[in-house]
């Protein structure tokens, strides 16, 4: 009897074990994405994210065409789904890989327990992680909340099994599964804001590994020093590949083993550490499932926020324009390409949530609508660290300064002229702080403050010390 292989963000051929299970007997299998949005509430795809979904499974249907199967496209609930698609293939065994999130965990284990009380054979496999948030626990059993403690247990088993590649044939049955087309589902925007993406990525699988391969030979031995310079490529811009699952951690991990050797020394050891980041933020999110939306340190759910203007202070970080030039560069680099440097996220969030006192919940929501990757596991874990009021944070009285970061990330002011041309004839004395600038400079450059390019929104000084106090409220 065929299997069915349920494909959700594990969006590739390669190391998935799922399919390697689906598969193994030889019998024809049945792959299916199954669109339901609405299980995965209040965290349902935001728009940047369906762009990539749709490219995706396009991507991923002619991975499987080329082996000779198809994609069958069905709309949810995924139970009735899976129902409907058993009974009319006859298969008789489904295979998943996990997901981390909440909503998708406890939708799974229902639709788990259902199908095998109905006699069928019913897997999750383990492809979007190295280790499952089970099995690194501290000595009392208990989650790591401190990266450095967290990483060090998993490097002691980081030599992984070589991943399994995809198979040249997945035998289908042709004649059995209906199918929608993927028009239907409706993902892409209807008006065309999406042309920055079309020209800066490719999603699915085949793109994923060439930037990978790409990556580990030619920058990666360079990470350490560059990952934080935002103005050069330094970065393996990855991050909506892994969080899609179009490439999978252990595959990444063995094409570093391959060129570097061992990956917990050296220099592949700090981009394997922000893997193991990846992977602290999926192990949170499993522990602590209320942290989308609550502070995991109680005490923050007593911060003073801001109460007057938050919208019109929200609506001008979002538009980049609050007249500080590498937050404005950051906003507008997300509105238009889906992604942002980590670097100037974490400058971004910082004035929202400490200069600005906007609670972090309004910051992740936009993230959430615009990042290409947009990660319920990542992103909770970015918005709270900064904030500070997660796990691991760095201590509160840290702020950004983003004039400081500009001028030490950001040195010949290449992000910031690229991003926010209108400042691109500013000297670099005075391009991260155009409010400092002489009048004379200003004219010479071809800025007026307030008609070309915002006045800032917020005194950095002033408000850095609101925000201390504010923190001396909670302390
Ligand atoms: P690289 O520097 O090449 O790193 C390689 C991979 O390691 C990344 O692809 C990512 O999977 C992982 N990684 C790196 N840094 C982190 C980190 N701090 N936390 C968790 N994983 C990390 N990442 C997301 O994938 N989705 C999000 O929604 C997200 N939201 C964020 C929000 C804020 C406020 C902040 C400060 C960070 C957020 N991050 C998020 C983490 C990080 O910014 C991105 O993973 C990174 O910028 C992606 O670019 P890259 O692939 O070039 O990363």
């Amino acid at each position: 009897a065929p299997s069915i292989l349920w494909f959700r963000r594990d969006l590739r051929l390669d190391d998935n074990p799922a399919l390697a299970a689906a598969s193994s007997g030889g019998a024809p299998v049945i792959p299916v994405y199954i669109h339901a949005p609405e299980e995965e509430a209040p965290w349902e795809p935001g728009a940047a994210s369906r762009w990539w979904l749709h490219w995706s499974l396009v991507a991923l249907d002619a991975s499987l065409r080329a082996r000779g199967n198809r994609l069958r496209i069905l709309r949810g609930p995924s139970l009735e789904a899976l129902h409907r698609l058993a009974a009319e293939t006859g298969a008789r065994a489904i295979h998943w890989n996990r997901l981390y999130d909440p909503a998708t965990r406890a939708r799974d284990t229902r639709i788990k327990q259902t199908l095998r009380a109905e006699g069928l054979c019913c897997e999750s496999h383990k492809a979007a992680l190295l280790f499952e948030p089970w099995e690194i626990l501290n000595g009392s059993g208990q989650p790591y909340r401190v990266f450095s403690a967290f990483w060090r247990a998993c490097g002691r088993s980081l030599h992984i099994e070589p991943p399994c590649p995809a198979p040249e044939v997945i035998p289908d049955r042709p004649e059995s599964g209906e199918t929608l087309t993927l028009d239907a589902l409706d993902l892409l925007p209807r008006i065309a804001w999406d042309q920055g993406l079309h020209a800066t990525w490719t999603p699915g699988e085949t793109a994923a590994l060439e930037r990978a391969r790409a990556f580990v030979d030619a920058r990666l031995s360079d990470y350490g020093g560059m990952r934080d310079r935002p103005d050069r490529p330094g970065n393996s811009r990855l991050s909506p590949h892994l969080h899609f699952g179009e490439i999978g951690p252990r595959r990444l991990l063995s094409l570093i083993v391959a060129a570097f050797g061992d990956p917990t020394r050296g220099a592949a050891e700090p981009y394997v550490r922000e893997l193991g980041w990846r992977e602290f933020a999926h192990h949170l999110l499993h522990h602590f499932p209320e942290t989308p939306t609550e502070p995991l340190d109680g005490r923050f759910g007593a911060f003073p926020w801001a109460e007057e203007d938050v919208e019109g202070a929200l609506r001008a970080w979002q538009r980049g324009r609050t007249g500080i030039p590498l937050v404005d560069a950051g906003m507008r680099e997300l509105w238009h390409t889906g992604w942002m440097h980590n670097r100037v996220r974490m400058v971004v969030a910082s004035l929202l949530t400490k200069n600005l006192l906007v609670p972090w919940q309004a910051g992740a929501r936009w993230f959430w609508d615009t990042l290409v990757d947009a990660d319920l596991a990542g992103n909770t874990l970015g918005w709270q660290w900064t904030a500070g009021c997660g796990a691991d944070a760095a201590p509160y009285f840290r702020i950004f300064n983003p004039v400081l970061q500009g001028q030490r990330f950001d040195p010949d002011g290449v992000y910031v002229r690229r991003w926010c041309p209108e400042l691109a004839r500013l000297p670099d004395k005075y391009l991260q702080q155009p409010w400092t600038a002489p009048q004379a400079v200003l004219t010479a450059a071809g800025v007026r403050l307030g008609v070309d390019y915002p006045r800032p929104i917020i005194d950095l000084a002033q408000s850095r010390a609101r925000a201390l106090a504010a923190w001396e409220r909670i302390k």
